[in-house]
C-alpha cells in the first residue's frame, strides 16, 4: 500500500505568491492545507523577480478593482504579520513624448475616475526626476498614492502564518503525477512522496497549463510572456531615493529607484515557454538605450540583469475557479503583470470560492464576479 506523505483538505501546487496567499486565507478559515513548492525556497520565479509595484491605474478595470480592494490588507496587515510596513510612498509619473499626448489623455481619463491623479507639465515632471530629457517628457501625470510592496515580507508573512495555522510547506516537492481516486485528489512528487486532498489548487504560475495536463484536465491556453530587468549604479548625490517610478504610455519603459540604484525595463512580453527564464542580451541592450534616451544618465554596463514570466490568458484575467469537468481541481493562475499588488484579494477570493461562501461583499462591490474569473468563461482557449 502507498505509504501517504501527508493529507489535507486542500493540496496547493505552487509557492509563489499566488499559492502562498491561497493557503494564507484557507489556512485562517480552519481548512488543513498542504503547500507543494518545486524548489527549496517560495517564491523563487515571478514572485521573487517583480518590480514590486502597487499601482491602481495598472491594468484592465477588473485587476483595478482587485488591486484596489486588497490595498487595505497591505496597508494594515493583520498583528505579527510583518515586521515592517509593507507598502512604502513611491508614486507613479507616467510620462507622454511628442506626439503621445493622446495617449496619456486617455489614460488620465480612463483611470482618473477611479484613482486621484495628478496633470503634470513638462516643467513640473522633471521639477520630480530631474534626468528626463525634455523630449521624454512633454506632459506627464503622477499618481501619487502608488507605493513599493516588500514581497519579500508580504509572501514570507503569509508562509508564516499559514504555518502558524497549522499548514504545511513542503519544498523540494516537484509534483509530477496527480490523480482522481474516489472523492480525492492523489498526487506524487519527484522522490515519490504522496500528499492527499479533496481539493487541488493550480497555482503553478507560468506552469499551470502543464500542471492541468498531469491531472487529465484540459489547459485554458496560458502565455508565458518573458520580462527583462537591471538595474544600473547612479551618482548618489541625484538623490534617486525619493523619485517615483517612471513609467511611459508610449514605447515600453520604466525605471524606479531600487536601493540606491534605479531598477530599469523595456518592459518586454516576449512569448515563450514555462523555464527559469534568463534574460536575453538583446533586451538588455534595448532596455539601456530606452533608458539612456529617456534621460540624462549614461550607462556603462548594468550592476545586475534578470528576467521573469508575466503569465496570460487570452483574455487577460487571472483564472480563479473549479474546473468544469474536473470536480475539486482549482484553478488560481494567470495574474500577467499584476501577482502581488492583487495577492491578498485573489487569496481571499479563491478561499471564499473553495469553501462555497461565494465572493466576498467587499470584493462584489467592486465588480468582481465568480463568472469573470471562471475558468469556463467563454474567451479562454481550451485545447486537448
Ligand atoms: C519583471 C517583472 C515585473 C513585475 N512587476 C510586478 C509588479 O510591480 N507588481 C505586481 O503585482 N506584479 C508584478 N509582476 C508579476 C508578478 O511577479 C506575478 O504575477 C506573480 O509573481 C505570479 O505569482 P505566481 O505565484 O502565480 O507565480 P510564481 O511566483 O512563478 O509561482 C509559481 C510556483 O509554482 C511552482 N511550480 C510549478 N510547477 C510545479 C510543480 N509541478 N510542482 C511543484 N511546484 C511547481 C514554481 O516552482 C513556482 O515557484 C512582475 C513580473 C515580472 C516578471
Amino acid at each position: 500500500m502507498t505509504q501517504v506523505s501527508a493529507v489535507g483538505d486542500v493540496v496547493i501546487v505552487g509557492g509563489g505568491i499566488a499559492g502562498a496567499s491561497a493557503a494564507y486565507f484557507l489556512a485562517q478559515a480552519g481548512q488543513r492545507v498542504v503547500l507543494l513548492e518545486r524548489e527549496t525556497q517560495p517564491g523563487y520565479h515571478s514572485t521573487g523577480r517583480s518590480a514590486a509595484m502597487f499601482t491602481e491605474t495598472y491594468g484592465p478595470p477588473l485587476i483595478r478593482a482587485l488591486t484596489a480592494a486588497s490595498r487595505i490588507f497591505l496597508e494594515s496587515p493583520p498583528h505579527g504579520f510583518a515586521e515592517h510596513p509593507l507598502l512604502t510612498p513611491r508614486g507613479v509619473l507616467m510620462v507622454a513624448a511628442a506626439g503621445e499626448e493622446p495617449e496619456l489623455a486617455r489614460f488620465i481619463r480612463e483611470a482618473g475616475g477611479t484613482v486621484a491623479l495628478e496633470a503634470l507639465s513638462a516643467t513640473q515632471a522633471r521639477e520630480r526626476v530631474p534626468v528626463l530629457q525634455p523630449a521624454a517628457a512633454v506632459a506627464a501625470a503622477l499618481e501619487p498614492a502608488a507605493m513599493d510592496i516588500d514581497v519579500h515580507a508580504l509572501l514570507w508573512g503569509f508562509v508564516r502564518q499559514f504555518r502558524r495555522a497549522g499548514g504545511e510547506l513542503v519544498t523540494d516537492a516537484e509534483v509530477v503525477s496527480i490523480q482522481r481516486d474516489g472523492a480525492r485528489w492523489r498526487l506524487a512528487d519527484r522522490s515519490g512522496r504522496v500528499f492527499e486532498a479533496g481539493v487541488v489548487v493550480n497555482a503553478a504560475g507560468a506552469w499551470a497549463d502543464e500542471l492541468a495536463r498531469l491531472a487529465g484536465v484540459a489547459p485554458l491556453g496560458l502565455v508565458p510572456k518573458r520580462r527583462t530587468a537591471l538595474t544600473v549604479e547612479v551618482d548618489p548625490a541625484l538623490g534617486v531615493g525619493g523619485w517615483p517610478m517612471v513609467s511611459t504610455v508610449g514605447e515600453g519603459y520604466y525605471f524606479k529607484p531600487d536601493a540606491g540604484r534605479l531598477l530599469v525595463s523595456p518592459a518586454d512580453e516576449t512569448p515563450t515557454v514555462p523555464q527559469d527564464v534568463q534574460p536575453e542580451d538583446l533586451d538588455i541592450a534595448i532596455a539601456i538605450d530606452r533608458f539612456t534616451t529617456a534621460t540624462a544618465i549614461e550607462v556603462q554596463r548594468p550592476a545586475s540583469t534578470w528576467a521573469g514570466l508575466r503569465s496570460f490568458f487570452g483574455d487577460g484575467l487571472p483564472v480563479s475557479g473549479f474546473d468544469p469537468a474536473a470536480p475539486g481541481f482549482y484553478w488560481l493562475a494567470g495574474q500577467g503583470g499584476y501577482g502581488i499588488q492583487t495577492s491578498p484579494a485573489m487569496g481571499r477570493l479563491a478561499a471564499a470560492l473553495i469553501a462555497d461562501s461565494g465572493v466576498p461583499e467587499d470584493l462584489l462591490a467592486r465588480g468582481v464576479s465568480a463568472g469573470a474569473l471562471a475558468p469556463g468563461r467563454a474567451g479562454l482557449r481550451r485545447s486537448g
